[in-house]
């Protein structure tokens, strides 16, 4: 066996575990008149012929579809405070772009209800309350896949958290079917294919995220959708909720509609039998309520910010709002008014 480079640090592509393309403090903000007329249509739109009479596309013809569109999504790191105008413009220029493709039948048509948790599922659908559907990157944590923050002493991780995928981190150590202990090598000659391997990443708490679940969980059936892959987002939800008390349901990737090869979009119509007027989801990335732009509720990105206070806006909102409401698509689109803008961009572009 090659001796040479024991423990070499091999880096770890963060999109392998978590999803969090791009990415910023929204502050649930009431979009104003000055602001929609900021929007600008960034690309251009695709010809109506291009996709608009294609019908009960399954999910391999949809995503072919969807590589045809000529746009690169832009990465929710661009959603920061004072750059909502810019971010929700290019985004939603981009679902515009997008609205024609049967998002509906690509689900209903496609594999993604093999990991579904039926279960939970049927736990919640019987349930009075309305369903809080939130994200978990730079939504709720951080996680610190770049290790940008590993020698930081000013900036500490709230805690750092271990999940066993076929995938490599740096300092990786690795466990045979025995479950022994070895680390990673160059030695290329050794199949890692069905080897277990222990990551381990340093997390940031979106400030309040405790509490906040707490909180929400009194009011609402509160579960989480991921675009990141289970082994990874189960370490952070079982850190969030060590005792199972406020989540109720998980989905994650596998849960998720890509669209091509860079977004994953959460359709709502997963809930099968849950109306989408109980239906709300808190996320820092606008393509995954595409489908169902009333029902979600875009958060900034938090990425290490200390002051960050988004989440206890997000639950004044939710009480206030969203709780006493019949249709809290009604509430959304009288709030943030996001097809609203959607509709003017299709009036200026047919
Ligand atoms: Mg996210």
């Amino acid at each position: 066996m090659a001796e040479q480079s024991l423990n070499r640090k091999r880096t770890i592509s963060k999109d392998k575990f978590s999803h969090s393309l791009s990415l910023s403090s929204l502050s649930l903000k009431k979009v104003s008149k000055e602001s929609t007329q900021n929007i600008k249509l960034i690309s251009s739109p695709i010809s109506q012929d291009t996709i608009s009479k294609k019908k009960n596309l399954n999910l391999k013809q949809f995503e072919y579809e969807v590589s045809k569109l000529n746009f690169c999504p832009i990465g929710s790191n661009s959603n920061f405070a004072g750059n909502y105008d810019n971010y929700l413009g290019t985004t939603l220029s981009h679902i515009v772009q997008m609205r024609n493709i049967k998002f509906d039948y690509a689900l209903e048509s496609s594999s993604i209800y093999e990991n579904y948790p039926k279960k939970e599922m049927e736990n919640i659908s019987s349930s009075n309350k309305k369903i809080l559907v939130l994200d978990l990157d730079e939504t709720l944590i951080h996680a610190d896949f770049d290790e940008e923050f590993e020698n930081d002493k000013t900036n500490k991780y709230d805690a750092k958290v271990s999940f066993f995928s076929e995938e490599s981190c740096s300092n990786n150590k690795i466990y045979d079917d025995n479950d022994n202990e070895s680390t990673l090598t160059d030695d290329d000659s050794k199949d890692y294919s069905d080897t277990k391997v222990l990551s381990t990443v340093g997390i940031f708490l979106r400030p309040g995220v405790k509490k906040f679940l707490e909180e929400v969980s009194k009011y609402f059936e509160v579960g989480i959708f991921t675009a990141s892959v289970p082994e990874y987002a189960d370490a952070v939800i079982n850190y969030l909720d060590p005792e199972n008390k406020f989540i109720k349901f998980r989905l994650y990737r596998n849960n998720c509609v890509n669209v091509g090869d860079l977004l994953k979009v959460k359709n709502l119509k997963i809930f099968k039998n849950i109306p989408l007027k109980k239906i709300v989801l808190v996320d820092n990335n606008m393509y995954s309520f595409a489908p169902q732009l009333n029902n979600g509720i875009l958060i900034n990105s938090f990425i290490n910010d200390k002051n960050d206070n988004e989440l206890s806006n997000v639950l004044s909102y939710l009480i206030n709002y969203i709780l006493p409401s019949d249709d809290v698509r009604k509430v959304n689109e009288q709030f943030f008014g996001f097809k609203k803008i959607v509709d003017d961009m299709i009036r200026n572009v047919d």
